[in-house]
C-alpha cells in the first residue's frame, strides 16, 4: 500500500503523498474511499461535509434517494447505514439533510478516510509533482490531486442585486439557513427551483409574513425527480477524461 509521508527537504517538512484529495464532500470522500480500497493512501485537506453543514438549512430534505450513496464498491451505503440504525427506508423518505451528514460520517468512519482539518491556498507543478501550499503554511507534494472544492467558492448573484438593495436586504441561499431573522418579514425569492421552493417552505414554517417566488421558467410540477439522465453523464466521466 502507498502511504502518505514526511520528507524533511531544505529545513522544511513537507508531507509527500501519492494522492491529494482536496476538499472532503461527498466527492471527496467517496474518491478517497476508492482510493484506498485499490491501495493508495490518500491524503484528504478540508473539512468534512462542510458545505451540508454549513450551507444548507438544517430542516433542509434531500431530493435525492436512499439509493444514492458514497460507496464505488456499493458495500457502505446509505441503504446499509439505514439498515445497521434499524431505519426503515420509506420512514426515511425524504431524506433529511442531518441523516445524510451523519450518513457520512459513518462512511468516512468505515471507510478509515483520515482528514486533514486545513484548506489547499495554493497549487502548482514542480518537477513532474503537484506542490500544495495549506492555509496552515504546510506544504504537500503530491504525485496526483483530484480536486473536489464542490460549489461554494462559485456563487453567482445577478449585477443588479448589488447595485440596487443595501447589503442587509439581500441574501444568497448558500449564506441564509437560519430564518428566525426574516421571522414577519416579506421575502421575495428570485429563481424557481429546488433551492427556491425549499427556502420557501422554510421560511414560511418560520412564520415569514409574505413570500413570493418569481421565476422565468414554467411553474414545477414538482413530480418526484427522475435523475435517469445522470447515468450517462457518470458513464461518460469516466471514459471521457476532461
Ligand atoms: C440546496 C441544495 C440541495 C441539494 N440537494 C441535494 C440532494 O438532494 N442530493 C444530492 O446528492 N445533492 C444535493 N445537492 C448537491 C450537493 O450539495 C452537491 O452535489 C455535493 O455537495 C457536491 O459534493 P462535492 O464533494 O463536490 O462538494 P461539497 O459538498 O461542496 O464539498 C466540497 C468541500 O471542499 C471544501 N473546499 C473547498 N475549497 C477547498 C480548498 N481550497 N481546500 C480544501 N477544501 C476545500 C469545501 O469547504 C467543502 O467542504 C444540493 C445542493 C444544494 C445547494
Amino acid at each position: 500500500m502507498s502511504v502518505s509521508s514526511i520528507e524533511h527537504t531544505n529545513g522544511e517538512n513537507r508531507l509527500r503523498t501519492p494522492l491529494l484529495v482536496i476538499g472532503a464532500g461527498p466527492h471527496g470522500l467517496a474518491t478517497a474511499a476508492y482510493a484506498r480500497r485499490v491501495g493508495i493512501e490518500p491524503l484528504v485537506v478540508g473539512q468534512p461535509m462542510a458545505f451540508w453543514r454549513e450551507s444548507m438549512p438544517s430542516g433542509m430534505f434531500l431530493r435525492s434517494g436512499a439509493d444514492w450513496h458514497l460507496d464505488a464498491a456499493k458495500e457502505n451505503t446509505l441503504i446499509a447505514y439505514l439498515q445497521e440504525r434499524g431505519i426503515d427506508p420509506v420512514d426515511a423518505d425524504p431524506i433529511p439533510v442531518w441523516l445524510f451528514i451523519e450518513y457520512a460520517g459513518w462512511f468516512q468512519e468505515k471507510a478509515g478516510i483520515e482528514v486533514t482539518p486545513d484548506l489547499v491556498r495554493d497549487l502548482s507543478r514542480k518537477d513532474g509533482r503537484f506542490e500544495a501550499t495549506l492555509q496552515s503554511g504546510r506544504r504537500v507534494s503530491a504525485e496526483t490531486v483530484v480536486v473536489a472544492p464542490g460549489i461554494t467558492h462559485f456563487t453567482v448573484v445577478p449585477e443588479w442585486v448589488e447595485e440596487n438593495l443595501s447589503p442587509e436586504h439581500w441574501s444568497h441561499t448558500s449564506t441564509i439557513i437560519n430564518f428566525e431573522q426574516l421571522r414577519g418579514a416579506r421575502v421575495l425569492i428570485i429563481g424557481g427551483r429546488q433551492s427556491a421552493f425549499e427556502w420557501a417552505t422554510l421560511l414560511a414554517e418560520e412564520g415569514a409574513d409574505a413570500i413570493h417566488v418569481v421565476h422565468r421558467h414554467d411553474t414545477p410540477d414538482f413530480a418526484p425527480a427522475d435523475w435517469s439522465f445522470v447515468d450517462g453523464l457518470m458513464d461518460l466521466t469516466s471514459s471521457v477524461p476532461g
